[in-house]
């Protein structure tokens, strides 16, 4: 029963559907190709030449073959026999080497699939709005996605093997088709009392037909069979998911250890494995190979006999009535067999594009997501803090896909140069505030204004480039120092060592051994130096007066530092922050006592706003509640 509500649950947020019309195939299909070849462009083309060349040479070697096993059993002229053994070992030692060359430089460019489709999903992840990365349905998408390659390699994967499959088919059929065509042609010779028939032009057109239809009935019915695995795609992604988290992370991942040792209970037990697992006997994929998809894999297999059967029996005939020698009995049989392979695998590989068709509608509805917060083009003027006055009119926010707002009505204005200090409780809505007022989201009602305009209608790069903001889950690459602080891996070293000294990271640097070249944490480099979480923080401010922004805003900004460091930032604070603008988002109001300018966050609401003097002497407020609260926990009379 459980299970089954998981599964409804899955099927309602997730689903390839159906593949799609003629038409959408097509146009996804080459809109898949447009973006390989973007990425790669010698990808496509060495996939082409690659195919072309190595499709041909086996039907040289066959038709060189027929012409010396015609004159071995024929003329023996020792002159051809000779023309025929050197054209034979040259072209195949010569077409050999050259497909071997070929297939080398083509699996080089292959190499790169993996990376070159990672790159184009993740550039769209660097760059999509801040609030589709909340969004369930995106999470979805690239979770789908990334299932999809990796259970059939579908989606834009399948676009090179099929692309790759369609250029050896298709060279296979002309080159057998060039080969084939004088077995319907040469008539068997008269007085062949009933194999004369074969030279009836109804026989030959009926004879074609008959080899088309088994030809075509083959790759359809293992096409059928294939799709139950789009069938069950959405059931065998849960199966994988959960094994990927179970065999995959679980395990291995340390942060989880504790958790999984005290609280294990039977979420590793052999039965929750089996339950999920798509590939066992009980499974619907494993009850449709038995049943139908089997059967029809089963049928394609028979069909593509029964033609080797009739094409074998049809030559063998016209031989027999002395249409040909023996060479060609060798070339026919070998060129009818590539015929109808390279029409199998044509028709299977376009049916496997249809069956991809789905797959694709998922990759672009991810790539083509459109950028909600990229719309407005006005310029905003950089003037280094002055001169900007922000205003929030009537702003309520509502997380995507939450029903209580975490910001309601608020209305506020405050100006360029200010030191504004925002404080409340856990979960009153600072952070919602910060996160609003740097545009990562847009109000869900209200709005909010620079220099009296929406910001909404500015270049949004533009916009972002007036604040730095230390969140309070920041996080530092593993990358070197300089390189962190600068947001870039050419660092202006200068700049950066003077805001670190600034941000009072100048001791420790000093003790860094290679300066600001030293790379922070070990995941990329076994010499990197670990740092503690106020060093981290120091940095972090480091890098938020490296950009320079008009304004700083400090989320908790002293959360991570003990007591006497927390001190010293804060005394340090006015030469820091210089001229600029200031926000200062704190639960502990004993940090934010410093600004003139102080508003309280109560429940998402704005619920009192004034100095540390005003706020403190009413004695009903939010602020003093909270003060009283921690005046105890804090010796402030210190700060
Ligand atoms: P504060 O910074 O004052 O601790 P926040 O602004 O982080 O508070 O949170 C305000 C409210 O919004 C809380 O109820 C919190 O649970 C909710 N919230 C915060 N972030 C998210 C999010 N990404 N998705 C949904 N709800 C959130």
């Amino acid at each position: 029963m459980k299970r089954r509500i998981m599964m409804k649950k899955w099927k309602k947020s997730n689903t390839n559907k159906a593949h799609g019309s003629f038409k959408e195939t097509v146009q996804l299909t080459l809109r898949g190709f447009r973006v390989w070849r973007g990425e790669n462009p010698m990808l496509l083309l060495s996939v082409l030449i690659c195919g072309v060349t190595c499709a041909l040479a086996p039907y040289v070697d066959i038709w060189l073959l027929a012409r010396l096993i015609d004159e071995i059993a024929g003329g023996r002229d020792p002159h051809l026999l000779t023309v025929y053994v050197l054209a034979l070992m040259s072209t195949s030692a010569v077409l050999s080497l050259l497909c071997a060359g070929l297939t080398r430089w083509k699996n080089v460019q292959l190499a790169s699939l993996w990376h070159a489709q990672n790159k184009v999903f993740m550039e769209r992840m660097l760059s999509m709005d801040f609030a589709d990365m909340d969004d369930g349905h995106v999470q979805e998408l690239r979770s789908r996605i990334w299932q999809n390659t990796d259970s059939g390699g579908w989606g834009l994967y399948k676009l090179i093997y099929s692309f790759e499959a369609i250029i050896s088919s298709a060279m296979s059929m002309i080159s057998a088709i060039l080969l084939t065509a004088s077995l319907f042609i040469l008539p068997v010779t008269a007085g062949n009392g009933g194999l004369m028939i074969l030279n009836h032009p109804v026989f030959i057109l009926l004879i074609i037909a008959l080899m088309f239809a088994v030809t075509f009935a083959a790759p359809l019915l293992s096409v059928k069979a294939g799709s139950y695995w789009v069938k069950y795609a959405d059931e065998n992604q849960l199966g994988n998911r959960l094994f990927g988290f179970w065999l995959g992370s679980l395990g291995n991942d340390r942060a989880k250890a504790l958790d999984v040792r005290i609280y294990r209970q039977d979420i590793l037990s052999r039965n929750n494995l089996k339950k999920y697992n798509p590939f066992i006997p009980t499974s619907k994929l494993a009850k449709a190979a038995r049943g139908p998809m089997g059967g029809y894999q089963a049928l394609s297999g028979a069909v593509s006999q029964i033609f080797v059967g009739v094409a074998y029996i049809f030559v063998a005939l016209k031989a027999l009535g002395g249409a040909f020698g023996v060479g060609r009995v060798v070339q026919y049989v070998s060129a009818v067999i590539a015929l109808s392979g390279g029409l199998s695998m044509l028709i299977e590989t376009l049916g496997d594009l249809r069956n991809n068709t789905s797959f694709l509608r998922t990759v672009f509805e991810f790539l083509d997501m459109p950028n909600k917060m990229e719309q407005g083009d006005m310029a905003v003027s950089q003037n280094s803090g002055k001169g900007y006055e922000i205003e929030f009119r009537n702003v309520s926010f509502k997380y995507p896909g939450q029903e209580d707002y975490a910001l309601s009505n608020v209305s506020i204005t405050f100006y360029a140069g200010q030191r504004l200090a925002v404080v409340g409780t856990n979960g009153s809505g600072k952070t919602t505030f910060i996160k609003l007022l740097c545009r990562l989201y847009d109000p869900t009602e209200g709005e909010i204004l620079l220099n009296g305009i929406d910001i909404r209608k500015y270049n949004y790069h533009e916009y972002m480039q007036l604040f730095s903001v230390v969140f309070q889950d920041f996080k530092l690459l593993s990358f070197e120092l300089g390189q962190n602080v600068a947001g870039s891996m050419n660092a202006d070293l200068d700049k950066a060592e003077q805001c670190l000294q600034r941000a009072g990271f100048g001791i420790r640097l000093g003790k860094l051994p290679h300066g600001l070249s030293t790379v922070i944490y070990k995941e990329f480099d076994e010499e990197g130096v670990d740092i503690s979480g106020g060093e981290a923080q120091k940095i972090a401010l480091a890098r938020a007066l490296y950009k320079d922004a008009p304004f700083i805003i400090l989320d908790e900004p002293t959360a991570a530092l003990d007591p006497i460091a927390e001190f010293e930032v804060y005394s340090n604070m006015n030469q820091m922050i210089g001229e600029k603008s200031a926000i200062f988002i704190s639960h502990r109001l004993s940090s934010c006592r410093f600004c003139h300018d102080i508003v309280v966050f109560h429940e998402g609401r704005l619920v009192q706003r004034g100095s540390h003097d005003a706020l403190v002497s009413d004695e009903s407020g939010m602020y003093y509640r909270l003060w009283s609260a921690q005046a105890q926990y804090y010796e402030v009379k210190d700060l």
